[in-house]
């Protein structure tokens, strides 16, 4: 249940509040917002019947909370959650782009990407070390000489950078070397990956699992935001459907449902959601459109080689065309690129 305070309610029964929920065994969360301030209450509820919290001083009223996530609901906090990754903000009045390879395959790809990404306009380098691939025989990664890579491509670039995590080995190796950690589709919902990824201290990036709800993909990021993680970021990137003219079907509706039901932010990956690299501008607008606050694409200095995903992958010249084209509506959006 959520404790709605009246405007301007004082410091000191907020408190008071806040007090009696912890005396009880229960956590409670404030969250101030420019007119009130919300405190979110998280537990078994059922010892507070005894107080009759509606009566306290600056108490507006109490509402229940009736879905099961509740850190990641936006009852809990009206206003939404901007995450910073080094030095970028995901979730502000910028369209935040994280590009680069599907996987890492030599330093020399990952740093001509990062560099070409960097002047179309990206601001995060995105790249695969540890490769949940579906056949064990398709290229699994470089591991830690990729991490390595990532870290050297952050040093000349600039750009903060994102590798997904796929195992605890994966999650100790990556909080020395990366910026963000990337739980993949295929381990949505690894709730013991989720919680750890919430240990790190980094912020994550959560992608929707392949046959995931909104209500399955909230519980997911509440796992990590419960072990004290608020920097949770949203990456629909595609859904298992009947159709198989795509690799995915993009549910682009999933981005104003996240806005309504989560206060976190959401950006979209049109490159998985697809799997064929003619779509993915068509797709990368119709989510600036709706209001993503940032976008996943993959890039390759040669898509026809890469060991991963090439058949999605821009190549250098088509990602710049794709920002260029962009930029317009991402402007008329009310954001920058
Ligand atoms: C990826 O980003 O390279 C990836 C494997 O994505 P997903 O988990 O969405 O399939
Ligand atoms: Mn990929």
């Amino acid at each position: 249940m959520i404790i709605v305070m009246k405007p301007k309610a004082k410091e000191e029964s907020i408190q008071k509040i806040k007090s009696l929920i912890e005396e009880k065994g229960l956590d409670a969360h404030i969250s101030t917002g420019k007119e009130i301030t919300i405190v979110g209450v998280v537990g078994d509820k059922s010892k507070l019947s005894d107080q009759n919290l509606e009566l306290f001083e600056d108490v507006d009223k109490i509402m229940p909370v009736t879905e099961s996530y509740k850190l990641a609901n936006r009852k809990f906090h009206p206003e939404p959650t901007k995450v910073k990754v080094g030095n970028v903000e995901i979730g502000g009045s910028n369209l935040v782009i994280m590009s680069g390879p599907c996987a890492i395959e030599s330093k020399e790809q990952l740093l001509s990407t990062a560099h070409a990404i960097k002047k179309a306009g990206a601001q995060i380098l995105r790249g695969g070390a540890y490769k949940p691939r579906t056949s064990p025989y398709a290229f699994q990664g470089l591991e830690e000489e990729g991490l390595q890579y990532m870290k050297e491509a952050r040093e000349e670039t600039g750009l903060p950078v994102i590798c997904e995590v796929t195992s605890q080995n994966a999650i100790d190796a990556a909080v020395k070397y990366v910026d963000m950690l990337q739980i993949g589709a295929r381990n949505m919902q690894n709730f013991y990956l989720l919680k750890e990824a919430g240990k790190s201290g980094l912020p994550v990036l959560l992608k929707r699992g392949l046959s995931a709800t909104i209500e399955e993909w909230l519980n997911a990021a509440e796992y990590i935001i419960a072990e004290g993680n608020p920097n949770v970021v949203l990456c629909e990137r595609g859904i298992r459907t009947f159709e198989t003219a795509t690799r995915n079907t993009l549910d682009i509706s999933a981005v104003p449902v996240i806005k309504k039901k989560s206060h976190l932010p959401i950006i979209v990956d049109p490159s998985h959601a697809t799997g064929v690299r003619s779509y993915v501008k068509s797709l990368a607008m119709a989510s600036v459109a709706v209001g993503a606050d940032g976008l996943m694409i993959e890039t390759h200095p040669n898509p026809s080689c890469a060991l991963s995903d090439g058949p999605q992958s821009l190549n250098f010249e088509q990602f710049k065309d794709l920002t260029n084209d962009l930029r317009p509506l991402v402007h008329l959006m009310g954001k920058t690129l």
